[in-house]
């Protein structure tokens, strides 16, 4: 059933409620558009309900009253050190010089800061300066912000919010023009007509059949569950071309999720190397090292993991090791003191324990004798104090004390890499590299690679989401 009336006309229609979409229809509609809201979840928020939501900004008044010199200057050549000039250097240089726009919006709207903010985040490759800010109640703390400011702005503008609203469907003249879109509301097909359309629909690592299509692996995911790549479909019907195809970066590792196969908490993994100093060692399935343990760049850790079989190590340790791993950030597992590992091994998925090592491999599906040989040579090098193999230089202990540990971890996929092509003005670009008039993308909607890069860089999906969104909204309010 179709329903067209002058009800359903728009100056701006954004598709996603979540951090990128929230800013652009709020600044859209604060400045004079008739705005329309469009979320296929019945909530607002999108990923802002599980992300860390740190941002990153530089010559904020929070940094000044700290006495920490910036510039955009530099947090773009920092962006640039860390992404190792693999992000797309015209968008990057937008969130370097409006980011502090951003942060200085959330601080104007009572945004509770974390007190210790901003600080250097030493999760992945740090930047220099201090830049990272985030909320006391991580993304949630950015969404209450909005959901106040979104309430003042329906009360107060002509923004209209429809939640439970799958758009299906771009609609285009006979020119290609992007003139709205189609929408599914109380079960009815809807199409609502707009001058522009801005898709704001976040990444694809809820949809494990078009992250296998594009990144050819396996998908463990902590994305959000909306995460399902309906902005990439949706561009690419009216011929959108894609953009950040090799860029792809998994985070480090997580335990299985015993609930849901597929799945992983963010939270629950191992104790980063950068964290503390490793007693463990890492293998394969076929039981053998793949990396140098003790390498402080998590970055170089993520883009070896990439190559392994199945995106999938175990962290394989003895009980003296384990009794040692006591105490915050000691861990072997995060916040699981070693009885606790111990309580939980053989009986959750993924955490196993024996009496010899070749046991321990059968348990966990490692390869036994290849696990076996590896361990003997590693004792060996632990007892020469050089590791000739990889350059391992934390070699404090054999591995020789049973009972012996085996926990498996899997890549983690929180962010996707490729997306819609855009230019520096968020126009979605076709296969010719024209733009398609009309038709905007902001968002991870345009790709984790178009402003990480082939790395994590502090705070650059949250902060380019939320900037663009407020740069595009405000934008179209008078175009
Ligand atoms: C666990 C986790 C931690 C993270 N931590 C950080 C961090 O600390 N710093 C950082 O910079 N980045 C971080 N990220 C990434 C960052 O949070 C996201 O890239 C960003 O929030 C995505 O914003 P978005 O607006 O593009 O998408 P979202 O916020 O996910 O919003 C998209 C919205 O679109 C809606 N939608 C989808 N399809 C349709 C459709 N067909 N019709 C209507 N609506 C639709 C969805 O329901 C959703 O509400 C993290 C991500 C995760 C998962």
């Amino acid at each position: 059933m179709s329903d067209i009336s002058r009800e359903h006309d728009f100056d701006v229609v954004v598709v996603g409620a979540g951090t990128a979409g929230l800013p652009c229809a709020i600044h859209a509609a604060q400045g004079g558009a008739k705005v329309l809201l469009l979320d296929k979840d019945p909530k607002i928020g999108g990923t802002l309900h599980v992300t860390g939501g740190h941002m990153a900004a530089a010559g904020t008044r929070r940094q000044a009253e700290r006495g920490i010199e910036d510039s955009a200057e530099l947090h773009l050549a920092d962006i640039q050190r860390i992404t190792q000039g693999t992000a797309r250097e015209d968008l990057v240089t937008v969130v370097a010089q409006n980011a502090a726009a951003t942060i200085e919006w959330l601080q104007d709207r009572d945004f509770p800061f974390a007190p210790e903010t901003p600080r250097i985040v030493y999760g992945h490759e740090p930047y220099e300066i201090a830049r990272t800010y985030y909320g006391k109640d991580e993304g949630v703390s950015i969404l209450e912000v909005f959901q106040a400011e979104l309430d003042r702005t329906v009360a107060e503008h002509d923004l209209t919010v429809w939640t439970a609203s799958p758009v299906t469907e771009i609609l285009q003249d006979s020119e290609g023009v992007a003139t709205g879109v189609s929408v599914l509301r109380g079960g009815d097909e809807v199409e609502v007509t707009a001058r522009a359309v801005v898709l704001a629909t976040g990444g694809y690592g809820a949809d494990a059949e078009l992250f296998q299509e594009l990144e050819g692996a396996p998908l463990v995911s902590a994305a959000a569950r909306t995460s399902t790549g309906d902005g990439l479909h949706l561009g690419m019907a009216v011929g959108a071309r894609l953009q950040g195809a090799g860029t792809y970066l998994p985070t480090f590792g997580g335990l299985p999720d015993p609930q849901s196969p597929g799945r992983a908490n963010w939270n629950d993994r191992q104790r980063l190397t950068s964290e503390r100093p490793p007693r463990e060692i890492y293998v394969d399935m076929d039981g053998k090292r793949w990396v140098r343990e003790d390498e402080e760049s998590i970055d170089e850790k993520e883009r070896a993991l990439v190559g392994i079989p199945d995106q999938t190590f175990w962290t394989i340790f003895d009980d003296a090791a384990l009794a040692l791993s006591t105490g915050t950030m000691n861990e072997m597992i995060v916040g699981l003191e070693p009885d606790a590992v111990r309580a939980v091994a053989d009986t959750r998925v993924g955490v196993h324990s024996a009496s010899s090592l070749d046991e321990l491999a059968r348990k966990a599906g490692i390869d036994p004798a290849g696990l076996v040989s590896t361990v003997e040579t590693y004792n060996s090098y632990v007892a020469a104090g050089e590791d000739p193999e990889f350059g391992r230089t934390y070699l404090p202990a054999p591995i020789a004390q049973g009972p012996f540990y085996a926990v498996r971890n899997h890549a983690i996929t929180l962010v996707t890499f490729q997306g819609l092509d855009i230019d520096a003005e968020f126009q979605v670009r076709d296969e010719a590299g024209e733009v398609i008039p009309g038709l905007y993308a902001i968002g991870e909607v345009i790709g984790a690679g178009a402003t990480c890069g082939n790395s994590f860089c502090s705070g650059m999906l949250t902060t380019p989401a939320l900037t663009f969104g407020r740069l595009l909204g405000t934008r179209l309010a008078t175009a």
